[in-house]
């Protein structure tokens, strides 16, 4: 039996190499691993011997070479294949012995350079592996230490290892493998050929690249850290330079999300201020300055501390505006020199630059999370992105009274509105600027009674406007609350039940209503 031993963590491998030398097992070795055995005074032939082709660019070449390969790959039970080795003088390789370079620990040493990194990448090893696993039914593959031990005793007992063994060896070895192209796939997604990178090495897990822990959670007990995606989708939040500020929270991050998500949905000049995950103030406008206004406007209460964003260059006058409230983010495609100097004096705000998805802030499906996912219990919850866009010509109108122009437009602008707004949702909007949120509630009547309150705080009329709720409405009550409350044109999915009631509701009040036929549930 040949054992063919290339191992950089060493541990224990003396040992192991010499009960295997005592039950008859011959030894070939790689350079630095072949030299340890024969200071212990082990008989060992070196790869550079076998293969009659030295270690060659600083061991980026060792064991790469076909008297390796073949003598992993050959199929004892086919004739062919070992006719083929006794030609070209290939000895069988019946156990391999490998760790690879030390990637991961290299790359977790602070200070780590690309340079470093990509000299831990093993080529040969992990080939290696790949062959003797592939070839399972003639090759043990031992990966890690902790096998050294159950391999040496079913050696000891029957001079050879059992079908199971050498198959969960297998198993073993690809799993090692897999995980190892994961780390060197993380890590070098994390970081530009500069080698510059977050403080936080990556962590292999699959998909996701930490960008860096996180002071703490939504609470301070808890610990957290922020991921992104192998290939950040164009737009995203996580494709954002941060220009100043002190460094975002949790909290931060998952808000400055929903602001960043809502305001690119708008193709004319918006801005959404966000707090706990909700818009309490969403406007479009001629240009960024009455944007913020508008919107600022809805819920001067909430918006004290809020996420702004904006889907324009951020002028300087919007800038000053926006500088005489306490603001936690500011998010907008780009920023004049002139607004970047109005923040200068803020250092705590913290101010994010993210480009817009190509195609512009119109596109719905451009630029968005291709996948949502909750964790719940030990368990994914995975749905693709809630990203139906709706046009003029999908609206279905329900009502009697038809609804103007102004209304229409007013209506889609509730709705991309609402579509933010987590359940249940009911927003009042006139003129391209929400006039009152009703935001989670666990009935759609508080949520529009809370919407009018809300309105009513701010000092704002709800006479004559129209309202977005995210889902129909089961009974009439919702809809008597908002027509009351001053609104004059209604935007809802439909599909209850009691859809009938309802439209007969509308009528007796002598409102617009139109069904969408999609609905818009966010939790
Ligand atoms: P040694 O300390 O014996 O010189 O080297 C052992 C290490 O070399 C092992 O981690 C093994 O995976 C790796 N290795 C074996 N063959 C090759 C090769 O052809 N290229 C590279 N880059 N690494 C190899």
């Amino acid at each position: 039996m040949n054992a063919l031993i290339s191992v950089s963590d060493k541990t224990g491998i003396v040992e192991f190499a010499r009960a295997l030398h005592a039950l008859g097992v011959k030894l070939i070795s790689t350079g630095g691993t072949a030299k340890l055995l024969a200071d212990q005074g082990l008989p060992v032939t070196e790869v550079a011997e076998l293969t009659a082709f030295p270690e060659m660019l600083d061991g980026r070449v060792k064991t790469l070479h076909p008297k390796v390969h073949g003598g992993l790959l050959a199929r004892r039970d086919l004739p062919e294949h070992m006719a083929a080795l006794r030609r070209h003088n290939i000895a069988t390789i019946d156990l391999l012995v490998v760790n690879l370079y030390p990637f991961e620990a290299t790359v977790a040493k602070p200070g780590c350079t690309l340079e470093d990194a990509i000299e831990n990448i093993d080529i040969g090893g992990p080939a290696m592996v790949r062959s003797g696993a592939k070839n399972w039914k003639d090759v043990g593959v031992v990966t890690d230490a902790s096998q050294y031990p159950l391999v040496l005793s079913q050696l000891k007992a029957g001079g050879a290892l059992t079908d199971e063994t050498k198959f969960a060896l297998a198993v073993a070895a690809f799993n090692r493998i897999s995980n190892y192209d994961a780390a060197i796939s993380d890590h070098l997604s994390a970081i530009g050929p500069d080698g510059a990178r977050s403080l936080f090495p990556a962590q292999a897990n699959g998909r996701f690249v930490k960008l860096q822990d996180l002071r703490y959670g939504e609470n301070p007990h808890q610990q957290a850290a922020f991921y992104r995606d192998l290939q950040p989708a164009p737009g995203s939040l996580v494709t954002a330079r941060q220009l100043q500020g002190k460094e975002l929270s949790y909290n931060n991050i998952a808000d400055a999300d929903a602001a960043w998500e809502c305001v690119k949905s708008f193709s004319e000049p918006a801005c959404v201020i966000v707090k706990h995950a909700n818009p309490c103030g969403v406007a479009v406008a001629a240009d960024p300055l009455q944007a913020y206004g508008k919107a600022f406007q809805t819920d001067p209460t909430s918006a004290f501390g809020g996420i702004i964003a904006f889907n324009r260059t951020l002028d300087a006058d919007a800038a000053k505006e926006v500088a005489k409230q306490f603001v936690e983010v500011l998010m907008a495609p780009d920023f004049t020199p002139e607004a970047l100097e109005v923040f200068k004096g803020k250092a705590n705000v913290r101010v994010l630059q993210i480009a817009l998805p190509p195609g512009g802030a119109t596109d719905w499906d451009n630029g968005r999370n291709a996948m949502d996912v909750k964790r719940v219990g030990s368990g994914l919850l995975m749905q693709t992105a809630d990203n139906r866009a709706l046009a003029l010509a999908d609206l279905r109108v329900v009502s009697k009274v038809q609804p103007t122009p102004q209304q229409l437009q007013d209506m889609l602008f509730a709705w991309k509105v609402a579509k933010y707004v987590k359940s249940n949702a009911i927003v009042f909007c006139k003129d391209g600027m929400t006039m009152g949120v009703g935001a989670g509630q666990m009935s759609r009547l508080d949520s529009a009674r809370i919407a009018g309150i809300k309105a009513q705080h701010a000092g704002l009329s709800l006479a004559g406007t129209v309202v977005a709720s995210d889902a129909f409405f089961p009974f009439r009550d919702g809809l008597d609350v908002v027509v009351d409350a001053g609104a004059t044109g209604v935007i809802q999915p439909g599909g209850s039940m009691r859809d009938p009631e309802v439209i007969a509701a509308a009528d007796e009040r002598g409102v617009a209503m139109v069904f969408t036929g999609v609905r818009h549930f966010r939790h």
